[in-house]
């Protein structure tokens, strides 16, 4: 029979941080690095928590250059190709950049329908200087993804494995148990993805944390929530609600970093003024950026040549505002997630969560009277 559970499923747009007493003064005083300790990768790592997506517009080397200054992770796109020259040297050389870490900051990624051999050389490449995987399927509840995980564990013992994507707890333990040390939470929540509208799947990203992130820190695991970041409050209330990383997608997009060409289109304003006698509207430069879902029709095409009769996109093509550096968007993030530490009275990171009280609410945001 068909079951329905009512216990209500949030969003991150229900719920707003409770304010409590704090010994902070200053959001100065909040500290934004955590030390990552994992299940299965012998390291540590200390980092902010944030990941840019291994979308093709945001899993790019020029992100990547960016946000490892801010001790945040991306995880590369899997169509970039390794055994060009010029790719392979850029991951050889960003080892010795101080920077980076010794690319501390940077996963390679894949999914079960690429070359599995390529994979398994790269990782055993002792020149290749990558430790980090990103395991990446829209659907993480298929067996094949488990078996995987158990294979290229038991294959690298010592890299980081980050597999997804799923919603519940007892999926996030199998894949820990498997050998994951971070499993990527979210189905549905992405800014261009149409998974909820054409297959009717899917859970409010807010509870999927809630449930995930419990499961996982019993069995020593780490999640990270994937999509549905719309601003920092968000990528906080994803922190609060348990996530040990947030990975963005849409929020990193349209920057000068993330892929893609800026599209400058002229369009007329509401403002009206007179010119030799005349009076027009005046037109203003507007620009943008496209950003499409990796399993939109436009992927599909541009890196698969075309869309497998089996399949239908579950991802959309949009144009974001063009953002200038990446930098502003990680500034505004950190700066943010200092303030809600503040607030809460979290001294680090790794506190957020447990100083977490939320309220729901019916209305995230106020409304505003006029364009900002
Ligand atoms: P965002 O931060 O833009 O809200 O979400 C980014 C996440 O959306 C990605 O990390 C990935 O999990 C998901 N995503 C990216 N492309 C697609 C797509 O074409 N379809 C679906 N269902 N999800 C996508």
């Amino acid at each position: 029979m068909t079951q329905i559970r009512d216990s209500i499923e949030l969003d991150f747009c229900d719920v707003l941080f409770r304010p409590k007493r704090t010994t902070l003064n200053s959001r100065r005083e909040a500290d934004v690095i955590r030390k990552f300790k994992f299940k299965y990768y012998p390291q540590t790592l200390m980092s902010c928590g944030i990941m840019a997506a291994n979308m093709a517009t945001t899993g790019t080397f020029e992100i990547n250059d960016v946000l490892q200054k801010y001790q945040a992770i991306t995880c590369l796109h899997k169509h970039y190709d390794f055994q060009n020259k010029e790719n392979y040297r850029y991951i050889t050389q960003n080892y010795d950049k101080p920077e980076s870490a010794h690319n501390s900051y940077t996963f390679i990624s894949t999914g079960l329908r690429d070359d599995k051999e390529k994979l398994f050389a790269l990782l055993a490449d002792k020149n290749f200087k990558i430790d980090k995987l990103c395991i990446d399927i829209a659907n993480g509840y298929i067996p094949k993804l488990t078996d995987f995980v158990k294979e290229v564990r038991e294959k690298f013992p010592d890299i980081l494995i980050m597999v997804g994507n799923v919603v519940t707890g007892d999926m996030t333990q199998d894949l820990i148990l498997s050998g994951a040390d971070i499993v990527k939470v979210g189905i549905g929540p992405g800014s261009v993805c149409t998974t909820r509208k054409l297959t009717g799947v899917g859970r409010p990203q807010l509870s999927a944390i809630l449930e995930c992130s419990d499961a996982a820190h019993g069995v020593d695991g780490l999640i990270c929530s994937d999509g549905g970041c719309t601003c920092a409050g968000d990528v906080a209330k994803a922190f609060g609600a348990g996530a040990d990383f947030v990975m963005l997608g849409g929020m990193f997009a349209g920057t000068d970093e993330a892929a893609g060409d800026l599209i400058e289109r002229v369009v007329e304003t509401n403002e009206v003024i007179k010119e030799g006698g005349k009076t027009r509207f005046v037109q203003k430069t507007e620009r943008y950026k496209q950003f499409y879902g990796m399993s939109s029709q436009l992927a599909q095409e541009k890196h698969f040549g075309g869309m497998a009769c089996y399949r239908a996109s579950e991802g959309k093509v949009v144009e974001v505002s063009y953002k200038g550096s990446i930098e502003n968007v990680i500034q505004e993030i950190l700066g943010g997630i200092r303030s809600t530490m503040t607030y809460i009275g979290a001294r680090e990171l790794k506190n957020i969560s447990k100083c977490t009280t939320f309220y729901r609410v019916n209305r995230q945001l106020n409304e505003v009277f006029g364009k900002s």
